[in-house]
């Protein structure tokens, strides 16, 4: 029930790990990380603790790049599993994506997809997201976002990485927590400040609707009708 996102020049793996580790406490079921480096999507998940995902991974080592996204899942559709842990990645494997939430007319877009030639790696909700992604890009993220944001209805924070786009992460936030965390060189995102402060205090907080796009330089926030806008950075001064 925790979602982090990495964008900078170390390797992101680590550091995914680590963000997981601050959001143990709310509980989960199962976790994964998506790594990119320049190319090539790597997917490591487990069903249990994060501890599993360090041993599993060489605490990252074998999953390399230095953009990701990380998930701890609480199991609302579909069992906790390997298959159903997150991230989920499209069938051209050009896509990754966490989601912590709840999509409530999934079965209608599966059913949909389905007959479009989408296939199912998964029982969740959330597998529909990366699939409508897939779907809509035609080399604009923004544009994508916003075609599929319109067709999902319920709560959703998420994380998304795109093999053509290197060194971005992409967040989304719709009745569900999500923060951006500034740094020097690179950026960040999280559910949950706790994620964060051990790297930045400097955060913007993303309202519904909103959705950022983050490179190690550059954070780009935008509105709901894919309108660019500007966002206060507000610095953390209490203890987390
Ligand atoms: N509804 C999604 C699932 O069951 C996300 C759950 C969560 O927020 O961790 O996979």
């Amino acid at each position: 029930c925790g979602i982090v996102g990495f964008t900078g020049a170390q390797s992101a793996a680590p550091l995914l790990l680590d963000g997981l580790k601050k959001l143990e406490y709310r509980g989960y079921d199962s976790a994964g990380i998506a790594v990119m480096d320049g190319q090539k999507i790597t997917v490591s998940k487990v069903t249990g603790r994060i501890a599993n995902l360090c041993e599993k991974t060489r605490d990252g080592a074998d999953v390399p790049g230095s953009t990701g996204i990380g998930h701890t899942r609480w199991a609302t559709h579909g069992a906790p599993t390997e298959e159903n842990a997150h991230p989920h990645l499209s069938n051209d494997g050009r896509f990754a994506v966490v989601h912590n939430g709840i999509i409530e007319n999934y079965m209608q877009l599966r059913d949909e997809l389905i007959r479009d030639g989408y296939h199912f790696e998964s029982e969740t909700d959330t597998e529909v997201i990366v699939h409508l992604i897939e779907m809509y890009y035609r080399g604009n993220m923004r544009k994508a976002l916003l075609k599929t944001t319109n067709r999902l209805q319920g709560s959703y924070a998420l994380g998304v990485i795109c093999s053509e786009e290197p060194g971005k992460i992409y967040a989304v936030r719709e009745a569900s927590p999500l923060i951006l965390g500034v740094g020097i060189g690179e950026n960040y995102f999280a559910s949950d400040v706790t994620a964060l402060v051990n790297h930045t205090r400097n955060v913007i907080y993303l309202e519904d609707g909103e959705f950022a796009e983050l490179s190690c330089e550059t954070i780009k926030i935008f509105d709901c009708t894919g309108q660019e806008i500007r966002k206060k950075v507000t610095r953390i001064l209490w203890d987390v």
